[in-house]
C-alpha cells in the first residue's frame, strides 16, 4: 500500500470541489491535542464539529472498536446484532423512547424522521396532513428532503425542484407558527433545541414549550433535531431534558459516534409502528462496529460525573471567552449550552468570523464558525482544563494578531 505523504495541493486535484480545507493535514489525535504532518501541534476545540465527544484516540473508544472489529464487522439488517440491541435498549432506558432506528448520519436520521412524521400522519389521519413546518436558519442535512426542510435558501439553488409540502417559521416567534400550523394539514414541526450552524442561537424554553402545546393541539409531532445539542453536548445526555419539553421523534448523530459514523432516531411505540417492515431501511444501519463505539460513548456521556464536568468545563471556556471578547471588543455575546458555544462578533467584525478561525491555526489552536459573524466552539466533552487554559491562552494571541 502507497502511504507516502500527501500535500494539501491533491486535494484540488481529486477531490470534488464542495469543501475548501485549509492548508494544514493533521495526522494524529490525543486527548483534545491534535498533530500535522510537521508535527506542529494544536488544541481541539473544533472537536471534528461537534462530534470527537470524548477526544482523540480515547483508550476506552479505542478499545471497544478494536474488540468489536476482532469479532464481526457488519451484517446488513436481514439479520440483527448484539451490539445494536444493546445500544437500543441503553438509548431507551435513558430518554424517552422506546424504540430506535439506526443510520449513519444527522441527514440520514432527519430523512428518517420527516418520513415518519409524514407516514404517521398518512396512516391516522391521511393524505393531506403532510405540511412539515420548521424555521428560518435551520440545519438538518444535505439530502434534497432535509436540506429543504432546512431553512437556509442558499443550500438548495440549483437543486430545485425541491420536495413540497414545507413551510418555515420564524425561531423563537410563536406566533409565526401559530399563523402557520393546522389541524388539517400539519404533520410535523422540527426544530433544533439550539441552533447549531447557523450562530448557536438557543430556544427560549417558553418557545420549545408553545411548541409542544402546539403541536398536541393540532394532532401535529414534535420533532427536535438534536443531532448537534445530543449526547452530552449541553451538559445534559439530550437537552430536552434540560429544556423539561420531551419531543415525539428526536434525531441523534455527531457526538453520538465520538467519530464513527452513526445515528440514531428515537421515538415512541406507537409512532414507530408507522414505520412498518419494508417502509424504510439503511444497509449500514446499525452496524455492530458502529454501535459497540456509540455504546462505549453513551455509557460513558451518560455518567452524571461527566455532564457535571461539562458545565465545569463551559464555565471556564465562557468566561476565558468574555475576557478575550471584552479585551479586544470582538465579541458582544457568548451564548449556547455546555461545551456548544457560540461569540457573536461586534459590529465592526461582521462577516469576519473565517479570520478567526485561521489566526487560531496559525497559534495552534482549532476552532469553528457557524456562520460568517459567529465563532463556535465544540470541544471535547472531557477536555482537560488545563488544555482549556492553553487554548483560551493561544485563542488570545490570535485575536491580538487579528486586531493589531
Ligand atoms: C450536522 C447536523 C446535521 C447533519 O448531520 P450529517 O451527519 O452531516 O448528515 C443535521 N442537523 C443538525 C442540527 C446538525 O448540526
Amino acid at each position: 500500500m502507497n502511504k507516502e505523504p500527501v500535500s494539501r495541493e491533491l486535494f484540488d486535484e481529486v477531490m470534488v470541489p464542495n469543501y475548501a480545507p485549509g492548508s494544514v493535514i493533521p495526522v494524529k489525535g490525543e486527548g483534545s491535542r491534535i498533530w500535522d504532518q510537521e508535527g506542529r501541534e494544536f488544541v481541539d476545540l473544533a472537536g471534528g464539529i461537534a462530534v470527537t465527544s470524548l477526544g482523540h484516540a480515547h483508550p476506552g473508544l479505542v478499545g471497544e472498536l478494536m474488540d468489536q472489529a476482532n469479532k464481526l464487522w457488519h451484517l446488513s439488517n436481514v439479520l440483527t446484532n448484539e451490539p445494536a440491541l444493546r445500544l437500543a435498549k441503553t438509548l431507551c432506558d435513558l430518554t424517552f423512547a422506546e424504540r430506535v432506528f439506526f443510520a449513519n448520519s444527522g441527514g440520514e436520521a432527519n430523512e428518517a424522521a420527516f418520513k415518519l412524521a409524514r407516514r404517521y400522519a398518512w396512516e391516522h389521519f391521511g393524505p393531506d396532513k403532510h405540511e412539515i413546518i420548521s424555521f428560518k436558519n435551520a440545519f438538518h442535512g444535505r439530502t434534497l428532503f432535509t436540506v429543504s426542510v432546512g431553512g437556509q435558501p442558499k443550500y438548495l439553488e440549483g437543486f430545485e425542484p425541491a420536495p413540497g409540502g414545507i413551510q418555515h417559521a420564524d425561531f423563537n416567534d410563536l406566533d409565526s407558527v401559530k399563523k402557520l400550523i393546522s389541524r388539517e394539514k400539519t404533520c410535523a414541526v422540527v426544530v433544533e433545541p439550539i441552533q447549531g450552524e447557523s450562530g448557536v442561537m438557543p430556544a427560549q424554553p417558553e418557545f420549545l414549550q408553545g411548541l409542544r402545546d402546539l403541536c398536541d393541539e393540532h394532532d401535529a409531532l414534535l420533532v427536535f433535531d438534536e443531532v448537534q445539542t445530543g449526547v452530552g453536548r449541553t451538559g445534559h445526555l439530550y437537552a430536552y431534558q434540560m429544556y423539561g419539553v420531551t419531543p415525539d421523534i428526536l434525531s441523534s448523530a455527531k457526538s453520538l459516534g465520538g467519530g464513527f459514523p452513526v445515528a440514531a432516531m428515537l421515538t415512541t411505540a406507537k409512532i414507530a409502528a408507522s414505520l412498518g417492515f419494508g417502509t424504510h431501511g439503511s444497509t449500514y444501519g446499525g452496524n455492530p462496529l458502529a454501535c459497540a463505539v456509540a455504546q462505549k460513548v453513551v455509557d460513558t456521556v451518560s455518567q452524571p460525573e461527566i455532564l457535571k464536568g461539562v458545565q465545569a468545563r463551559s464555565a471556564r471556556l465562557k468566561k476565558g471567552l468574555m475576557a478575550i471578547g471584552e479585551r479586544f471588543g470582538v465579541f458582544s455575546e457568548v451564548r449556547g449550552a455546555g461545551l456548544l458555544l457560540g461569540c457573536a462578533l461586534t459590529e465592526k467584525w461582521q462577516g469576519r468570523a473565517k479570520d478567526f478561525l485561521a489566526a487560531g491555526m496559525e497559534q495552534g489552536v482549532m476552532v469553528l464558525v457557524a456562520g460568517a459573524d459567529t465563532v463556535r466552539l465544540a470541544p471535547s466533552l472531557i477536555i482537560p482544563e488545563a488544555d482549556i487554559d492553553e487554548a483560551l491562552a493561544r485563542f488570545e494571541k490570535a485575536v491580538e494578531s487579528l486586531c493589531s
